[in-house]
């Protein structure tokens, strides 16, 4: 039988490429940024909306379907709507997401979901006022809510709402953020806190981790038990729950204490070019420097093939080891 090319070295199928489309952001989350003298990259080193068609182009070529848009802060790329329509018209994607943390879907989620996207991961850790101000630095949840409403109302849908827990900042809020389920088909979906970035860059330290198993047994105190329900797929990184009587969903993403790696499926490619073979890990393949000198399609297919090649096993937290130098921002979570 002959192997899918797309095959990684310890026999995963890699068919979900992440795009981060810029590493700027217009929040500054205290896990995930620096709130100031954060140096970025000049301009010209961010791909350009033909570069990022190349690359979908190549990757549907060898087997990616899936595409998801990410940042840093997506809705920031002046050429949003343009990047998700070029997208839509490559021949072997199926699926265009995008995680964003909602503020401007206000004023895009209807031309976004005119051109091709098929729904959104809004992050939002909390939705008690000081807490946010807190945590993500966010004056005007209003704006989120809004930009949930817009979402919902362009067919953006499932929403799936992305809350990272932190210890003395919102983990006393993770049973409001459940019981949302009960009302909205939402799927609510809380995520360990990873320490990239978290200590030293950005001065957030990994003592402020909560596991899921804490999470979720303040969830089930408060709300009932959860019955566990079926993933999407075997490398849907969330495990799914719900409430009794609810109309969505309640997942937990547990890349700490219960590491996916063994189904991962995705590949990323940063802002400035990059294929970023693994979160927690620094190993990159270049692909910028490739279309800079007049790579095509073709020739950028076998730089994506090289790193799926490349891709590591999985991270090694529970050793202690990780060699991730860029923060979460940049990479696109
Ligand atoms: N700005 C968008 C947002 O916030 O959704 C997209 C980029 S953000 C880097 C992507 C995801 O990374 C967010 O959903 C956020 O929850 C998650 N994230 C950021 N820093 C994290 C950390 N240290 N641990 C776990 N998740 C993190
Ligand atoms: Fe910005 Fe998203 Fe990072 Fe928060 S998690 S600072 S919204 S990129």
């Amino acid at each position: 039988m002959k192997l899918p090319v797309n095959m990684d070295g310890f026999g995963r199928c890699i068919s979900y490429l992440r795009i981060s489309l810029t590493d700027h952001c217009n929040l500054r989350c205290l896990y995930c940024m620096p709130d100031r003298d954060q140096v970025f990259g000049p301009d010209e080193e961010i791909l350009t909306a033909q570069e990022i068609q190349t690359v979908v182009s190549a990757a549907a070529q060898v087997g990616f379907n899936k595409i998801r848009l990410t940042g840093g802060e997506p809705t920031l790329r002046r050429d949003l709507v343009d990047i998700v329509r070029q997208i839509k018209a490559v021949d072997g994607i199926d699926e265009i997401t995008m995680t964003t943390n909602g503020l401007l879907l206000r004023r895009f989620a209807e031309d976004l979901a005119a051109a091709g996207l098929g729904r959104v991961n809004i992050h939002v850790d909390t939705f008690n006022a000081a807490h946010a101000k807190n945590l993500m630095r966010l004056d005007n949840l209003e704006q989120v809510w809004a930009g949930i409403r817009a979402a919902e109302k362009a067919g953006l849908s499932p929403i799936k709402l992305n809350v990272v827990v932190a210890l003395d900042h919102n983990d006393q809020d993770v049973a409001e953020l459940a019981r949302l389920t009960l009302e909205h088909p939402w799927h609510v979906r809380f995520i360990e806190l990873m320490p990239i970035g978290a200590d030293g860059s950005v001065g957030f330290s990994q003592s402020q981790f909560v596991p899921t198993r804490q999470t979720q047994q303040r969830i089930e105190n408060e709300l009932g038990a959860l019955r566990p329900v079926e993933n999407a797929g075997p490398s849907d990184e969330s495990r799914n729950y719900k409430l009794p009587d609810s109309q969505g969903v309640v997942g937990f993403i547990s890349p700490v204490s219960q590491p996916y790696c063994g189904t991962c499926n995705r590949m990323r490619l940063t802002a400035d070019g990059k294929f970023h073979l693994c979160l927690l890990n620094d190993d990159e393949v270049d692909v910028k420097a490739a279309m800079r000198s007049g790579g095509g399609v073709d020739d950028v297919a076998q730089i994506l093939l090289e790193a799926v090649r490349l891709k590591p096993t999985g991270h090694r937290l529970s050793e202690g080891i990780h060699t991730e130098n860029r923060g979460m921002f940049q990479i696109g979570g």
